[in-house]
Formats: structure tokens, sequence, C-alpha cells
């Protein structure tokens, strides 16, 4: 069995995260999407928050018992080991996000070659979107329908009403 391990900070999920996650559950058997916790970086949306997001997109997706998301602090090497995934998948949207891949995968195999690195190349659709970008939309009050799922939408108005 085949297991991938697709690490990010997903704050929030997007329709850009969603689509690697529905390319990621057709090239792995198990989809492990590993929340990357950092102890000096306060996200916008809580880690109960996100995991409840991808469990939403992950059921969107029909995923079943195939996906799993969870946290984690630490290497992503070393998390990947641990959920049992022989590689990391991960989204490439432009030239910045190849330059620094090929940073982070290189780095990665040097300190664990046993684990390989899968790139997936964004969908022309959503290769524009990005998390810090519908952040700073919502910080401004604008619309991010278009760049969420319905389900994260939900919970960003909830938040909003909350707040
Ligand atoms: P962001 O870079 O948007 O803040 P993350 O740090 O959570 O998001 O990114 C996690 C992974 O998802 C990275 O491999 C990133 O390249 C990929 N990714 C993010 N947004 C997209 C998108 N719109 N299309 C494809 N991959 C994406």
């Amino acid at each position: 069995m085949r297991t991938g391990f697709y690490p990010g900070s997903f704050d929030p999920p997007t329709v850009g995260h969603s689509d690697i996650m529905r390319r990621g559950l057709k090239l792995f058997d198990r989809l492990v999407v590993g929340i990357g916790v950092h102890p000096k970086k306060a996200p916008m949306f809580d880690d109960a928050e996100r995991i409840s997001m991808i469990q939403e997109e992950f059921r969107r997706l029909g995923a079943g018992d195939r996906a799993q998301a969870v946290l984690f602090t630490g290497l992503t090497v070393e998390a990947a080991r641990k959920y049992g995934a022989e590689c990391i998948l991960r989204g490439l949207r432009d030239g910045g996000d190849l330059n620094y891949e090929m940073q982070l995968s290189g780095m990665n195999a040097q300190l664990a070659p046993d684990i390989e690195t899968i790139f997936v190349a964004a969908s022309p659709q959503t290769a524009h979107i990005t998390a810090t970008l519908v952040r700073q939309i919502m910080s401004l009050n604008g619309d991010v329908s278009g760049f969420v799922s319905p389900g994260v939408l939900r919970a960003i108005q909830c938040r909003h009403q909350r707040s």
C-alpha cells in the first residue's frame, strides 16, 4: 500500500490545495495531509479549525478511509515516516515554488534518502491561488468564495459572525 504525505500550513485550505489532494488520492492508496504547527507562528485558523476544514474537503472528495488529516511539529520527513509514507507530495504553482521546492526536496532527500518527493503541477484554474492572499483578502473583508470550497467558506463565515 502506497502512502503519500502532503505537508503545508493550509491556513486556510484553498481550492488549490484541494486540487492537489484530489490528484494525490489518485496517485496513492492513502493520503495523509500534515498540518505543520510552528510554535512561534500563530496561524489565522487554529489547529482544530484546519483539521476539520481538511476533513470536510476529504468528505467532499469522497476519500473515505483512504485519507487522514494530522498535525505535526518538527521535521517533515520524520512526520512522513511516522505516518508510514514513502513519499512527500507537493504542489508546484510557478517558478518561485520550483526554486524553493528544489532546495527543500534536496535537503529532505539528504536527511531521509528513503523518502521521495513527488511534485504535482498546479492546475491552470487554481495555480494563482495562495492561502497568504486569501488571508489578506479576508482581512480586508473581500470575497474569497472563488478561492475556497463551500465547506471552508462556511467555516470562514461562522468565524466572521463570531468576531
Ligand atoms: P501556501 O503556500 O498557499 O501558503 P501551503 O504552505 O499550505 O500554502 O502549501 C502547501 C503545499 O501546497 C505546497 O506544496 C504548495 O506549493 C501547495 N499549494 C498551495 N497552493 C497551491 C495551489 N494553488 N495549487 C497547487 N499547489 C498549491
